[in-house]
């Protein structure tokens, strides 16, 4: 149950520029938001400007962009990647093949695709993250702070008649695994907070955060001396409440430095997979960065113009 998309701005309607509040992001948490809005996050000459509108409108009259067409297998003729195949069955062909279906899923495509590579699936990783919930002691509904120590980010928010706080680990060392079942579907498992020493640090800021809003009325609250286990619980029957997966495809290990699939020569990652270790921010610029250094890397080293 990983929130996918059209949250917050999340997943590939971060990139497209939107926000919904229709999206399962906003379902799984009940959030009353109403609308959808603008959500622009990168700049053009000074400018805010949607990720659409920087990188795509100027390639609309090279490009063909297929809507709801789903990627079913990368395919092979001896040792090269020569197209994809379409749910539709349509094989379309390529002499390089682009890998860009996000964290979760780029290595499962590699992995239905028959790519047996040393460390595919591995270094998934999330910012372990939750949420203590507490009665509207007056703030207004805009309101949002953010501060960060030691690695720890702490979000307050109003979300309808309650403020969550949300203490949450950007530099965490546990890492967890991508697999597919035998129905070829996804079975990834976080293992967020496996190592003692993430486990030490969120509960570390889950008992501070407690302490520090004691004097509200607490919805979803540790009882003083339960963080602990309060704590486990929640990290073991919820997702985080950040959704930030990277991984599974990491640079040094899947890929190379042009983000090319050991041993192959045509077929590459380019998104969240191919970071080896989480970025100790909110991930959507540092994929764009990604992407803007995949580029630059790949017309210095002679595969594309430009
Ligand atoms: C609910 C939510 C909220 C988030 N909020 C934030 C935030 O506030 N700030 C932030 O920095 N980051 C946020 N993130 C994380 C951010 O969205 C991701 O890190 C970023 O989008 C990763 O980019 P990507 O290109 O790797 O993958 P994506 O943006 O997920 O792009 C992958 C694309 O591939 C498509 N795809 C998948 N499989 C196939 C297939 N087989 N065939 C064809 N297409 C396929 C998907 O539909 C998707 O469009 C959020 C994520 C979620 C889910």
């Amino acid at each position: 149950s990983y929130t996918a998309g059209s949250g917050l701005g999340g997943g590939s309607a971060i990139n497209a520029g939107l926000a919904s509040s229709t999206g399962p992001f906003f379902l799984q948490h009940r959030l009353p938001v109403e609308g959808e809005g603008i959500n622009q996050r990168v700049r053009r000459n000074g400018s805010r400007a949607s990720v659409a509108e920087v990188y795509l409108n100027a390639l609309r009259s090279k490009v063909e962009i297929r809507s709801s067409t789903k990627v079913e297998r990368v395919v092979m003729n001896d040792a090269r990647t020569c197209g994809v195949e379409l749910n539709s069955g349509e094989i379309v062909e390529a002499d390089r093949v682009v890998v860009c279906t996000g964290a979760l899923m780029s290595p499962l495509l590699l992995m239905k695709s028959g790519f047996a590579v040393e460390g595919l699936g591995r270094r998934l990783q999330d910012h372990p993250s939750v949420a203590l919930r507490y009665s509207n002691d007056g703030l207004p509904s805009s309101t949002l702070t953010a501060h960060r120590a030691g690695g720890v980010q702490v979000i307050e928010t109003v979300v309808g008649d309650e403020v969550w706080v949300v203490p949450a680990l950007m530099r965490p060392t546990s890492t967890g695994v991508i697999g597919a079942n035998d129905d070829g579907e996804i079975e990834a498992q976080f293992r967020l907070c496996q190592n003692a020493g993430d486990q030490e640090l969120l509960l570390a800021a889950v008992t501070k955060v407690a302490a520090d809003h004691a004097r509200r009325e607490g919805i979803d609250v540790p009882r003083p001396g339960r963080e602990g286990e309060w704590l486990m619980d929640r990290l073991a029957s919820t997702t985080p409440v950040y959704s930030h997966a990277t991984g599974g495809c990491c640079m040094g290990e899947v890929t190379d430095r042009l983000g090319r699939v050991k041993g192959i020569e045509n077929l590459f990652v380019a998104d969240s997979s191919v970071f080896p270790a989480i970025p100790s921010v909110n991930p959507m610029i540092p994929t764009v960065q990604l992407a803007e250094t995949l580029s630059d890397r790949w017309r210095d080293a002679g595969l594309v113009s430009g």
